[in-house]
């Protein structure tokens, strides 16, 4: 379904330039932006995608993944047709990059489906939510008036002022933090890093559940110093928010090796020296999936694939020393 953009400015001669975010596409008549969504139709700009939904799934909100969010709940999970990155190991490149069927659900249809699934609510996942934005901004107010949360699980890329008016309306994120170089950004994923800083320094300061994810690549962003700026970006943000290290498969138009367990291993230590909760992911590692009591080392929650034991926590607290961890459950 088609429905005027929320973000773009007209220019000269039936151009325009979207800016919703940051590859700021300026696109002549019949022209389509980078994300492949949207489109300008004599002067206006047209996002197709509305509604459009290519998965559907009912998810452990542990696979978004959210570790401190409603642990071992289910969420209902949709994505949408398209991304405007184009990350070069991309897992779901066949719904992200390339056009696949896609079923329109009408907000009021997505609300009617959490509920009868009892779902906490619903995340906005797969590909990028951010260009999703204008169904988003919809259906969120009529999820949380209906008792429900909404997730987004986001590669952050998108301009600071659509995102200040997204953020009142969303309860949690996942934000991919791909790595922390520029060039990194520009030559893997064909996106720019700094815009995603701004995403999530906004995101960190506001009342958004946050927890990031960096997927870990050998010898694109898998060096000590990759790891140290990351870990110092997030513990200048928060050392209490939980980062989730992924280990690299090959993938799309990547075809480097599989990320050795040594260096996920590496990654785990010198994060976990800044920050109080780290987590491993795509790798079995002992314990890399637990949640522990970073004052006491009580152990929360254990988590053994998408299975999780609330283990050690009375409410919100440990049960040994009685210390907050600021889950929200
Ligand atoms: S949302 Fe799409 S059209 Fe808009 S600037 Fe980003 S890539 Fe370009
Ligand atoms: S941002 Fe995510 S969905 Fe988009 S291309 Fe990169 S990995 Fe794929």
């Amino acid at each position: 379904m088609s429905k005027e953009a929320a973000w773009y400015r007209a220019l000269p001669d039936e151009r325009v330039q979207c800016v919703l975010c940051p590859a700021e596409c300026v696109l002549d008549d019949g022209k389509t932006g980078i994300c492949g969504c949207r489109q300008n139709n004599k002067g206006k700009l047209y996002t197709d995608n509305y509604g459009e939904t290519v998965t559907v799934a009912m998810d452990p909100i542990e696979k978004k993944p959210l570790y401190h969010f409603y642990p071992g709940s289910n969420i209902l999970s949709v994505g949408a047709n398209c991304c405007n990155l184009g990350c070069l190991h991309c897992q779901n490149w066949s719904i992200s990059q390339e056009k696949a069927r896609t079923q329109y659900i009408a907000p009021e249809v997505l609300v009617e489906l959490t509920r009868r699934h009892n779902s906490i609510g619903v995340a906005f996942t797969y590909t990028e939510p951010m260009v999703w934005y204008e169904y988003i901004m919809d259906t969120a107010p009529l999820l949380r008036s209906a008792g429900m949360k909404v997730v987004l699980v986001s590669n952050g890329y998108i301009m600071p002022e659509p995102l200040g008016e997204l953020i009142p309306h969303v309860d949690a994120a996942n934000i991919d933090l791909k790595g922390m170089r520029p060039e990194f950004y520009s030559k893997v994923c064909k996106g720019k890093l700094e815009p995603v800083l701004k995403t999530l320094t906004m995101l960190a300061s506001s009342n958004v559940h946050l927890e990031i994810t960096n997927l870990i690549i050998p010898g694109k962003n898998d060096s000590d110093d990759d790891i140290q700026r990351l870990v110092d970006f997030v513990a200048s943000l928060s050392p209490d928010i939980p980062l989730h290290l992924s280990a690299y498969h090959p993938e799309y138009k990547l075809n480097v090796e599989a990320t050795p367990a040594d260096t996920m291993l590496r990654a785990l230590m010198l994060a976990r020296r800044k920050l109080k909760y780290v987590y491993v992911g795509n790798m079995m590692v002992d314990g890399g999936s637990d949640t522990k009591c970073p004052e006491c080392g009580h152990v929360l929650i254990r988590r053994t694939g998408y299975r999780t034991m609330v283990t050690g926590m009375n409410g919100t607290r440990c049960e040994q020393c009685g210390k907050e961890s600021g889950m929200i459950r």
